[in-house]
């Protein structure tokens, strides 16, 4: 049975963690590996958030089912036998702390004896393994400075000549190696270029089995110590407390955990370590995955939601008013929308749409649902020209639906009650921007102090808010907010929006909806946002013609500018995107600046402006005015324009050295441009000077289906760098590889929502979420995401 319990398992449970330490009294030190496992009266506590849960450990020596993961991340890496001082420092380097992390630790490959080719009969031009003893070395310098390494390694069948041009390849004679690489024939006899070498002296007898794990150098701890590290951690830990119950192993065909550890470390047969390997990364995608829903379920699902009455008065005259019908796809999303909306239960959803997929008019419609029902709504996007844009859009969408306000100074001190009594179905609605530089509405002429603006907001005279991180400064307070949007997500952290909805002076928790214009993978939407649930606009408006996209090098400057002259003539407008704001000595590439004065030397006849984000605030919006007015032809500008920017008449997006930008960053530009009832057409200019570069650019060139590119990418890209630095959600899968491994993500899934949902007091839940709080700490990233 287990001693798992939690003494107290007060939620939320997956509120920041903040520290995990331990009590009482250490595990034992023990000397040598017969010695029993480690042994602890310890009380783990684990600080999470402002709640502190106190957890015996899983497991004694008296269970027979040994120690639970969590346990043995409690003890620190230098009680493992071996591990001394030197190794501590090393380990710690790159984050192996505890007994937990090393068993983590999966080998980079495996060196199978069995499989082992003779000299004598190795077959040649193919990668085989070899191994032997080495009988020469030698160093010499050879032309221009470089140094070959060569050696001679005989197995008793045969022998290979070796040669490495690798200044710091050392072998002694007499040390026994194994080589993996091609084998090919040199003058008569066998020679390997470069192979990679296993050194195979001071193997313990525990690793003298015919399956050798061979491990990662670790912060400069050779993979031999770390193989003798690992044999002495495992021997103490096995064997180690499932956390999944048997009928989910079964039903998704995982070996048990201890089974798994000893498999991944000491194979006894190579074919073993697949099933292990897929285990451990099951786990890790389940602890994530269990972490996401958790907080799901803390922050969304047991909580009381705005209530909200949909499909009403505004709503109908709303969607009633517009010059088209929506899309089958923007209908299904607006349903999916109403449905959480009204459900007692807060929101909690992720729109993702194709660029141009009309993401906004489905907004425009819950965000006038929440007002509708007596409460506010507000809609956050990362930049001041986007905030703008989706103002001015909504602005003009009530203009359109005849539900703007009268223009008129409604006097210092505001006014709640000049609207108040209104019926629905000639109540205007007012709705105002909040920026960094501005505040300005629609009911007032002109902009209006800060102050004044926050003053409307708290007493209900606004009723819906645009704006940037400016919405969310402690000053601002909704009277009552229903309903809040977050706009390209990605570029919030988790505490900007939770500020956000935690604006709402009313009761009951906000609706949230997070959207993103740049479709991501199914895979990394769950791994990122695995606690959200995802509506999806995949189809484009009907009478939307594909974007003819073409790559022209980089100096075809003549042809680009006659097809700005030829669509700018046409009355049509024209984007120019560089990389750069200004020419540089490190970047080889196009900037703003350089470009503008080339286009407007080019091009005297054509009307040009220049946009870049080091311009003041009030400049960029009156270039951005003057773009959508069309008194400018043609935009030069970096990627300030990339998101949501929508000028109808603009048809042609020219991206100068394209390479520099990203797949999901090429796609959104060219999807500003197209958007109205001509075609557009995009020029990507470059001379790709990588080959993940000329990836992208033939991408672009072959596909315009956003969720097609995004797949793409994160092929291109790895998980890794999608993941990207200090947002890194890849740095707790140290095995697990969202693209090669989505099927056990999926199944991961799956376990974290049914045992949440079902069971969410239960021993599965805990016990992941305690393997949670002691393997990442405060360096579980992806839960400050989402
Ligand atoms: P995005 O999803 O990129 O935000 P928008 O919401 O900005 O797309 O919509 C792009 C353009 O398509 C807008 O000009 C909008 O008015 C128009 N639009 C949206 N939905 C439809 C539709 N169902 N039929 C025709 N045009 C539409
Ligand atoms: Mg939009």
């Amino acid at each position: 049975m287990r001693e798992a319990d939690l003494l107290a398992c007060p939620r939320p449970l997956a509120a920041n963690f903040t520290s995990v330490c331990h009590v009482g009294k250490p595990p034992e030190v023990r000397g040598n590996d017969s010695s029993p496992p480690w042994v602890s009266n310890a009380v783990v506590i684990v600080a999470i958030g402002s709640d502190v849960y106190q957890h015996r450990p899983m497991t004694s020596v008296q269970t027979s089912e040994g120690r639970t993961l969590a346990y043995l991340a409690g003890i620190p890496v230098e009680r493992v036998k071996g591990v001394g001082a030197v190794a501590v420092k090393k380990l710690g380097s790159e984050g192996v702390n505890t007994v937990a992390d090393l068993l983590l630790t999966a080998p980079r490959r495996y060196l199978d004896r069995s499989q082992l080719s003779e000299l004598a009969t190795t077959p040649v031009d193919e990668v085989v393994t070899v191994g032997g003893t080495v009988t020469s070395f030698n160093k010499r310098r050879i032309s221009r400075g470089r140094t070959m390494v060569e050696a001679r390694v005989s197995d008793g069948t045969g022998s290979v000549r070796c040669v490495w041009f690798n200044p710091y390849m050392k072998l002694e004679v007499g040390e026994e190696v194994a080589l993996a690489g091609v084998i090919d024939s040199y003058k008569g006899s066998l020679q390997m270029k470069s192979p990679a070498v296993d050194r195979l002296n001071q193997l313990r007898p525990a690793e003298t089995g015919r399956v050798l794990p061979i491990y990662p150098t670790i912060g400069g701890m050779k993979p031999d110590k770390v193989r003798g590290a690992v044999a002495n951690a495992l021997g103490r830990s096995i064997p180690v407390v499932d956390v999944l119950p048997e009928s989910i192993l079964d039903q998704l065909d995982l070996v048990d955990r201890t089974h798994a550890l000893s498999a991944i470390h000491a194979p006894d047969s190579f074919p073993e370590v697949a099933p292990a390997r897929r285990r451990l990364i099951f786990d890790e995608f389940l602890r994530i995955q269990m972490a996401l829903k958790v907080r799901a379920f803390d922050e969304f699902e047991s909580q009381v939601g705005v209530q909200n009455s949909v499909r009403g008065e505004l709503f109908n005259r709303f969607l009633g008013s517009l010059s088209y019908q929506l899309t089958d796809a923007q209908m299904r999303a607006l349903d999916e929308l109403l449905a959480d909306m009204e459900a007692s239960t807060p929101m909690h959803r992720l729109l993702q749409g194709e660029v141009g997929s009309g993401k906004t008019v489905v907004v425009v419609s819950a965000l006038l649902t929440s007002v509708e029902s007596g409460h506010q709504g507000a809609m956050m996007a990362p930049t001041e020209v986007l905030a703008t844009q989706h103002y001015l859009g909504t602005e003009n969408a009530l203009e359109q639906a005849g539900m703007a306000p009268q223009r008129s100074d409604v006097g210092p001190q505001g006014t709640g009650s000049l609207f108040a009594d209104e019926p629905l179905t000639t109540r205007p609605v007012r709705i105002g921007l909040f920026t960094g530089s501005r505040v300005t509405t629609n009911f007032v002429d002109g902009d209006v102090s800060r102050k004044r603006g926050l003053g409307w907001l708290a007493d209900g005279t606004i009723d819906i808010a645009f704006g940037t991180q400016a919405l969310i400064q402690a000053d601002v307070e909704f009277l009552s907010l229903g309903i809040a949007v977050v706009d390209e997500q990605h570029r919030f952290g988790v505490e900007q929006r939770v500020v956000l909805r935690d604006k709402n002076g009313g009761g009951g928790v906000p609706d949230l909806l997070l959207m993103t214009a740049t479709p991501i993978p199914r895979t990394l939407a769950m791994t990122l946002y695995g606690d959200l649930t995802v509506s999806v606009i995949d189809e484009l408006p009907p009478g939307r013609s594909a974007i003819a996209t073409e790559a022209v090098p980089e100096s075809a400057d003549i042809e680009i500018d006659q097809r700005i002259q030829d669509v700018a003539a046409s009355g049509q407008q024209v984007f120019v995107v560089c990389p750069l704001v200004d020419d540089s000595d490190k970047i080889e590439a196009r900037s703003a600046v350089s470009e503008f004065a080339r286009v407007c030397a080019a091009l005297p006849d054509v009307r040009s402006a220049l946009l870049h984000g080091q311009m003041p605030a009030d400049e960029k919006s009156e270039v951005m005015q003057r773009f959508r007015a069309g008194t400018i032809d043609v935009l030069v500008a970096t990627t300030v324009i990339e998101v949501g920017i929508d000028v109808p008449n603009a048809t042609l997006m020219v991206v100068r050295t394209a390479d520099r930008f990203g797949l999901s960053q090429l796609h959104q530009l060219r999807g500003r441009v197209g958007r109205g009832q001509h075609a557009g057409s995009c020029v990507l200019s470059t001379d790709a000077a990588t080959a993940d570069g000329e990836r992208r650019i033939e991408a672009m060139v072959s596909s315009t289906d956003g969720f097609e590119l995004a797949e793409i990418d994160l092929e291109i890209r790895g998980q890794g760098t999608v993941f990207g630095g200090s947002q890194s959600g890849a740095h707790d899968l140290r095995l697990g590889d969202i693209l090669r491994d989505h099927a056990l993500l999926y199944a991961a899934s799956g376990v974290a929502t049914d045992a949440v949902a079902n069971d969410p007091e239960g021993p599965l839940v805990a016990d992941v979420m305690h393997e949670v709080a002691v393997l990442f700490g405060d360096s579980a990233q992806w839960l400050t995401r989402s």
